[in-house]
């Protein structure tokens, strides 16, 4: 009995037959990297199994000397989150991918895997609080030495990276209001002194923003977001060059372990397909939200980069196809007002996921970034009655009407 080669490994491509044109973004997200078994099976195949066999000892020694693309353990490497881990990358414009459990496994493999004791990291202060605790917190406990920007400018930046720095660690838009950092600007300050520039692209989501073509090095996501997009699994990538992927990453999180289970990564590469439809259509209801309670006398103000009124709008529309799917109200009212609002909504959900299909409302403050000081909240931009967003595909009509009725409450 003669055994079938397995055609898969990480490669940019898979051995399946591809046109001989470069495919649409859309055509990528449905086909990119489809490795059919021999079964000629329509959708992408469920791998679900933790180990592999060899034909023969000498296979399985070829296979750990890294000689052959053979899979060896579901750790290092499985065929569906290869799929999985391919497609985004010819989706994002990057050579390799590495699939993780989470968003934070990502961003913690590809900061981590990079940075030793002694090294300097350098980031911009808004982001996702669990990114803040590992750059201020963890990576501190060994030996390295976080600096935040303090002023999102030219001149900060050129500031804060004036001497050699190991990595720099951005997130634009940031969650929950929205800065937007000119990534182009900081790449170029960055590679001046040696820095690695990782972007957590999760707010914009491989659809709104390619950080790569902007001149960052390296991509993280947490896929748990506008990736599944409906609320079912967790994951998370990271995708840079085949060079840093297999030298820096791949040696990293083959002994630590983080890799995304086949599963999930099966349900997303499902949830690929409808991508760039489910944030297209995100992005045009966020940005019909933002125009209606812009002005309303209960709201402060309405923070939303496709909105004339972003103190970026222009940067945001150069580096961004549109506004993102996200917006930061800031009311006219205390936080137990705003948590009647909140309350009074019929259609959309409280919670504090985001990028979503439904619309899904959260009050950051104590919620999401409970976990950090008042203090560096504000530096952030977040005060007790600001509320997050994250817009979903219902249709726009229902979401305002929502949000309309419920601000007749404050
Ligand atoms: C959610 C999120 C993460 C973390 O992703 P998980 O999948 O929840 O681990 C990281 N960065 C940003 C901007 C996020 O919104």
């Amino acid at each position: 009995m003669t055994k079938r080669t397995r055609p898969w490994g990480h490669h940019p491509l898979t051995d399946n037959a591809q046109p001989d044109w470069q495919m649409h973004p859309d055509t990528l997200a449905v086909r990119g990297a489809l490795a059919r078994t021999g079964f000629g099976e329509t959708s992408e195949a469920l791998f679900l199994n933790s180990g592999f066999t060899y034909d023969n000892a000498e296979q399985a020694a070829a296979a750990f000397k890294d000689e052959t693309d053979h899979f060896v353990y579901s750790r290092f490497s499985n065929p569906t989150v290869a799929m999985f881990e391919n497609r985004l990358a010819l989706l994002e414009g990057g050579e390799a991918a590495f699939a993780t459990a989470t968003g934070m496994a990502a961003m913690f493999a590809s900061v981590a895997s990079i940075v030793k004791a002694g090294d300097r990291v350098v980031a911009y202060a808004a982001m996702f609080s669990s990114c803040y605790v590992v750059l201020t917190e963890i990576l501190p406990k060994w030996g390295v030495n976080t600096v935040l920007v303090e002023e999102n400018t030219p001149e900060g930046w050129a500031k804060a990276l004036s001497e050699p720095t190991s990595v720099v660690f951005i997130e634009s838009p940031s969650n929950p209001l929205m800065e937007i950092t000119d990534i182009r600007m900081v790449s170029d300050l960055a590679h001046k002194v040696g820095a690695t520039v990782v972007v957590d692209n999760v707010m914009a989501s491989p659809v709104l923003q390619k950080p790569l073509e902007l001149g960052a090095d390296v991509v993280m996501y947490s896929a748990t977001k506008h990736i599944d997009g409906q609320g079912r699994v967790l994951g998370g990538a990271i995708i840079g060059t085949t060079k840093y992927i297999k030298e820096t990453v791949l040696p990293f999180v083959r002994h630590t372990g983080p890799a995304m289970a086949s599963f999930n990564a099966w349900v997303m590469l499902k949830s690929l397909e409808t991508m760039t439809m489910r944030v297209e259509r995100m992005a045009e209801n966020a940005l019909a939200i933002a125009q209606a309670l812009e002005g309303h006398t209960a709201v402060e103000r309405v923070v939303y980069p496709g909105l004339k009124s972003h103190p970026q709008h222009q940067m945001a529309m150069q580096q961004m196809k549109a506004g993102g799917t996200t917006v930061a109200i800031e009311f006219k009212a205390d936080e137990a007002s705003v948590f009647k609002f909140m309350n009074a909504l019929q259609v959309i959900d409280i919670s504090n996921n985001l990028g979503d299909s439904k619309s899904l409302i959260t009050h950051p403050s104590s919620t999401t970034h409970r976990r950090l000081p008042l203090e560096v909240q504000a530096e952030m931009g977040i005060t007790p009655s600001t509320l997050r967003l994250s817009v979903g595909i219902e249709h726009k009509d229902d979401l305002i009407k929502d949000l309309l009725n419920a601000l007749k409450v404050i």
